[in-house]
């Protein structure tokens, strides 16, 4: 055999080893090759009379990722050009044929005739963990960085390589279904106790482990090929099969509000398939696949959460002519909520970190945050004493700003007030060298202003954080007028140090994210003027798949700081920038009922200590009618929350606050939660297009008002049938 992508050798024994470590990677993926000389090793251990059995391992630190995504993009390619070019069924056919080649061959090397054991060690996610599933063993390594799992479902995909059938033989149906619904990443035990896998063992053991049970085991088979085989739910239809589907719909639905058709496939497919023999139920399988792969849903949701952001994280928007930065030593001034997270992050990717607050016990305290997290990590087995030593070791609090001599990158969160910034940015400034770049936390002041107190404008940029920060993924970065590249690279560099994905935006009043996100609050808080039912408002925020419902999401952010940000647009932008109903809302709210939100336990919920958050009942007495619930079109107040940020979205696109239709659908899923299932703010557009979605503007727009009027570019847009992504690649090409 010729192979590049996997070593083979066979010991005395009669036991092979395939070791798969691909040349180049630092993760096996599977691919077309891989596919092929996977096929190739079947035939070979199948045919030879001394091979007993084969054990699969990896030569890397862990075992797969699972499919190239790539691939499975170039797939759905390749389904429209035949759709172009030979017609629908044509396509269909090969593309039905092509999109089970994975699952057919791991059937094939189930049913071989040789046994297979699988031995992993870290990670083995969706595509392998499906090639370990069609061993007749598996163990893995009882290290903490061991996790199996079938995360498809991230990305609008499900397991098609017989994930779904063989995970339903494997569990009970609802440990399944709930395992590939959450795509949950498990660990060597848990995953050993719900019958994943057969057993744990030090890694040192593992391969080992695996040749003894193959010897033990020349005869094995799959569970499901003996004829004798249990379901471990028992029957579909059967008393206790009827005790589980009429739950697991109502799960669902609560889980997904139907929004993915991948996780409706993954009940259809269970469900069909546990009915069936497993080829028959493999092959089912194969058609919900792919029917999914070819859903908008899945094109987009792999286009954003995986390309995209790999992309982004890459340094796509990074000057490629600035060499990389030879981050050590970060000074974090303010050390309150935002500052103390920034501590935290940088001081775990390994960097120095000065920590400063106007006095020592202030800086103290934002030091003890990172005390406290990695302290619930060791509680939780997930860190070790030593590591929070460590970490402590890297940060340095201190209330004196001469401490701040040496750094690379400062980066402010004191308070949101433009006197304070400035003082504090002269300050910065007499203690660092010529070359430190200064990053400025804000929300929501202009960056250029702020740059205006530096004296190296060209060192002065945004770097904008969300809460929590060490759990956000999205950090934006804002360019002010004269930011050079050089503090742009910096800034990049620092973000992806501290494993983040970074948007780079253009300056303007509250940015990128706070302004389309800001829109759905606002939406939500005139819903509840126009006298919608607040739990209404709520259940059609996630309905339309965001992840809180407006009223909720204020509380969280705070229902003053939204009263503050309106009353500043008031007064820099005049009366007609604000919503009369909106400002009376929160001034009622705020100064009249002292409601702030999550953190005084009072805002548009009541927060009793014992037992959930309830909708303030106060709230009926705010609004000037109730509408009949009866009444209200539910579909219209999901595509008004809905609307309103990708409105908002295309407004910066055509500003040029975001020049990157991947930056602006990146930053919304990661940032503030968009539907995922859209692909983003701007796919949501591209996915409905620009004429459908310039109608639906103007529809909202005569009913609720102008707020709603489409911009200028998207009726261009409308009227040429023109893309984001579509212009985008014209863009590039040229
Ligand atoms: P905070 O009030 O919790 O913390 C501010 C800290 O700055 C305090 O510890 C204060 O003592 C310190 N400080 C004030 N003046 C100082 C000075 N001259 N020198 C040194 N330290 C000083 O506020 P926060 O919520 O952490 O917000 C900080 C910044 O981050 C603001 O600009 C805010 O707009 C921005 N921001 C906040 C959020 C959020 O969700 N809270 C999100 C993104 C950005």
């Amino acid at each position: 055999m010729n192979l590049t992508d996997f070593r083979f050798e066979t010991d005395a024994d009669g036991i092979a080893t395939l070791t798969w470590d691909m040349p180049g990677r630092s993760m096996n993926v599977i691919t077309p090759e891989v596919m092929a000389e996977l096929n190739e090793v079947i035939d070979h251990v199948a045919s030879s009379e001394a091979i007993k059995g084969c054990v699969v391992t990896s030569g890397k630190e862990a075992f797969s990722g699972g499919a190239d995504l790539t691939m499975l993009q170039g797939l759905r390619d390749l389904y429209v050009g035949l759709a172009r070019e030979k017609g629908e069924a044509a396509a269909m056919r090969t593309f039905f044929d092509e999109s089970r080649k994975l699952s057919l061959l791991y059937r094939k090397l189930e049913t071989c005739g040789k046994p297979f054991a699988a031995a992993i060690h870290g990670v083995c996610l969706g595509g392998a963990f499906e090639l370990a599933l069609a061993c007749q063993y598996r163990v893995v390594s009882d290290d903490a960085s061991t996790r199996v799992g079938l995360p498809e479902i991230k990305v609008g995909l499900f397991p098609g390589a017989g994930g779904t059938q063989r995970v339903s033989r494997l569990m009970q149906t609802g440990d399944a279904l709930q395992m590939m619904f959450k795509g949950e990443q498990i660990k060597a035990l848990p995953a050993r106790n719900s019958g994943l896998v057969h057993a744990a063992v030090p890694r040192d053991q593992l391969v080992q482990n695996a040749r003894e049970w193959l010897k033990a085991n020349p005869q094995a088979k799959a569970p499901w090929d003996d004829p004798k085989f249990k379901l471990p739910s028992n029957k579909v239809y059967s008393p206790a099969g009827m005790q589980i589907w009429p739950p697991a719909n109502a799960i669902y639905r609560r889980e997904t509000n139907d929004n993915y058709p991948a996780a409706r496939a993954i009940l259809s497919a269970v469900y069909e398939g546990l009915q069936l023999p497993i080829d028959l139920g493999l092959k089912v399988e194969s058609r919900y696949f792919a029917k999914i792969l070819r859903t908008k849903e899945a094109a987009s949701m792999i286009r954003s959460l995986f390309v995209s952001m790999q992309e982004l994280n890459k340094g796509a928007r990074r000057p490629a002519d600035v060499p990389a930065s030879r981050l050590k030593k970060v000074g974090v001034v303010g050390a309150g909520f935002m500052g103390a997270g920034i501590a935290y992050v940088t001081a775990q990717a390994g960097l120095d970190v000065i920590l400063i607050d106007r006095d020592i016990e202030a800086a103290e305290k934002g030091k003890a945050y990172s005390h406290k997290l990695v302290s619930d990590q060791i509680m939780k087995g997930r860190a070790k004493t030593a590591d929070r030593d460590a970490l402590l070791g890297r940060i340095i609090a201190s209330a004196d700003y001469a401490d701040l001599k040496g750094c690379d990158l400062v980066i402010e969160a004191v308070f949101e007030d433009p006197t304070v910034k400035a003082e504090v940015i002269a300050k910065v400034e007499a203690v660092v060298g010529p070359r430190a770049i200064f990053g400025s936390n804000t929300s929501t002041l202009p960056i250029t202003g702020l740059a205006g107190h530096a004296q190296r404008p060209k060192n002065f940029i945004g770097v904008h954080f969300f809460s929590p920060v060490e759990k956000m993924l999205l950090v934006e970065i804002i360019m002010a007028k004269k930011t050079g590249k050089k503090a742009l690279a910096m800034a990049l560099d620092f973000v992806r140090a501290i494993k983040k994905t970074p948007i780079v935006v253009n300056d303007t009043r509250g940015f990128y994210a706070n302004r389309c996100v800001g829109n759905y609050i606002r939406e939500g808080h005139l819903m509840l003027m126009e006298g919608v039912p607040p739990a209404m408002i709520e259940a059609a925020g996630k309905q339309a798949g965001m992840p809180v419902g407006p009223l909720s999401l204020n509380d969280e952010v705070a229902v003053d700081l939204a009263y503050k940000v309106l009353k500043a647009t008031k007064a820099q932008l005049g009366e007609n920038a604000v919503d009369p109903a909106q400002e009376k809302l929160l001034a009622e709210m705020v100064e009249k009922h002292g409601r702030l939100g999550r953190k005084n336990g009072k805002g548009f919920y009541d927060y009793p200590e014992a037992g959930p958050k309830r909708l303030w009942p106060g709230l009926a007495e705010l609004t000037k009618s109730r509408l009949d619930p009866e009444l209200i079109d539910m579909q219209e107040l999901k595509e008004r929350l809905l609307v309103t940020q990708a409105l908002e979205a295309a407004r910066t696109y055509e500003e040029g606050v975001v020049t990157d239709p991947r930056e602006a659908d990146v930053g919304s899923i990661i940032g503030f939660g968009f539907a995922p299932y859209s692909g983003g703010t701007l796919s949501y557009i591209d996915n409905m297009g620009a004429a459908v979605f310039v109608k639906l503007c103007e529809k909202l727009a005569r009913t609720h008002g102008e707020r709603f009027k489409p911009n200028r570019q998207l009726k261009r847009m409308a009227k040429t049938g023109e893309s984001y992504y579509g212009n985008a690649e014209k863009k590039t090409a040229a």
